[in-house]
C-alpha cells in the first residue's frame, strides 16, 4: 500500500537537537506514536515555524515523509504552556516528564492515552503550585500505563491484606510488603503510614481530589523517594532529569530560600 507523502498530525515536542547550520531534529510525541522529524531553517531569525515548534509546544503539524526523517513543513501552535518557559523549576519538571514519556513511547505503536497523560502533566507543571504532588500523580499514571502499577493493598510476599501500620515497599516486587515479609527482603524500604495513605490516594483518586491534597515536607520527600526509586528500577537506569531536578532544587534552596519551592530538608 502506498503511503501519502504528506500527512497531518498533532504533536508535542519532547526533545530537540540542533542539526547543521539552521535546522533542528525534533522528537515529537503524537497520539499515534513517537516520530523524529527535521525542522528545516528553524533556527533562523526569520523562521515562521520557530514560534510554533519550541520544546513542549503542542502543535498542529503538516509533515512530509522523507527517506530517513520526516520533515515538518507547517506548524501551528495550539498550546504553548508559557509557565514552563518562565520558570526554570517548572521547565525542569517538564523535562523530567518528557524523558519518562520518551522512555515509554513506541515508534510504531501509538497511544492516545500516553499523549493525553503528557498533555495533562504539562498543563499541571505550567500552572499548579505544588509541582511535586502533580509529579507523583503523573508518575503513578505513567506506571499504570506502562503495566507497572504498584500493588498497594496486598502484601506481595504472603498475599495478606496490608494493615495500617509501618510496612515496606519493594521496587523488585513492585509494591508493598507487610512488616513480616518486608523485614526479610533486603532491598525493601520501610514506608510510614502517611506515605502509604498518600500513595493509595494518588493511585485511586481523580485529579480534582488530588488538587485538594496537602502534604507535609517529610511525606513529600518519602513518597518521592519511593516512586523515583521504583521508576528507576522499572526503567533500568537512572532518570537523568530526576538527578538534575534534585540538584537544581538544592541550589535554588541555597540561593533563594523558599521562594521557588518549600524547604525540603532531606533532598
Ligand atoms: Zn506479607
Amino acid at each position: 500500500m502506498r503511503q501519502e507523502r504528506l500527512y497531518r498530525t498533532e504533536g508535542i515536542v519532547l526533545r530537540e537537537m540542533d542539526y547543521g547550520e539552521a535546522d533542528r531534529i525534533l522528537t515529537i510525541l503524537t497520539p499515534t506514536g513517537r516520530i523524529s522529524a527535521l525542522a528545516k531553517g528553524i533556527r533562523r531569525a526569520t523562521s515562521r515555524k520557530a514560534g510554533h515548534l519550541g520544546l513542549f509546544v503542542r502543535a498542529n503539524l503538516l509533515m512530509a515523509r522523507g527517506r530517513n526523517l520526516d520533515i515538518v513543513t507547517q506548524a501551528e501552535s495550539l498550546e504553548e504552556f508559557e509557565g514552563l518557559h518562565q520558570d526554570l523549576l517548572r521547565f525542569t519538571y517538564a523535562c523530567y516528564a518528557a524523558e519518562l514519556v520518551d522512555c515509554l513511547a513506541q515508534e510504531e505503536e501509538g497511544s492516545a492515552e500516553l499523549y493525553r497523560l503528557l498533555l495533562d502533566g504539562l498543563r499541571c507543571f505550567s500552572t499548579e503550585s505544588d509541582l511535586r504532588l502533580w509529579m507523583r500523580y503523573f508518575e503513578l499514571r505513567l506506571l499504570r500505563y506502562a503495566g507497572f502499577q504498584p500493588e498497594l493493598f496486598t502484601c506481595l510476599g504472603c498475599g495478606q491484606e496490608i494493615r495500617p501500620q509501618r510496612n515496606y515497599f519493594s521496587a523488585v516486587e513492585g509494591g508493598f510488603l507487610c512488616a513480616r515479609c518486608g523485614e526479610r527482603a533486603p532491598t525493601a524500604r520501610q514506608v510510614s503510614l502517611n506515605a502509604q495513605k498518600v500513595l493509595r490516594f494518588l493511585q485511586t483518586r481523580d485529579a480534582e481530589a488530588v488538587g485538594r491534597l496537602r502534604l507535609t515536607e517529610s511525606t513529600h520527600a518519602e513518597v518521592e523517594a519511593i516512586l523515583q526509586g521504583y521508576l528507576e528500577y522499572v526503567l533500568e537506569r537512572e532518570v537523568r532529569s530526576a538527578a538534575f531536578l534534585r540538584r537544581l532544587r538544592a541550589e535554588l534552596r541555597a540561593g533563594k530560600g523558599q521562594q521557588v519551592e518549600n524547604d525540603e530538608p532531606n533532598l
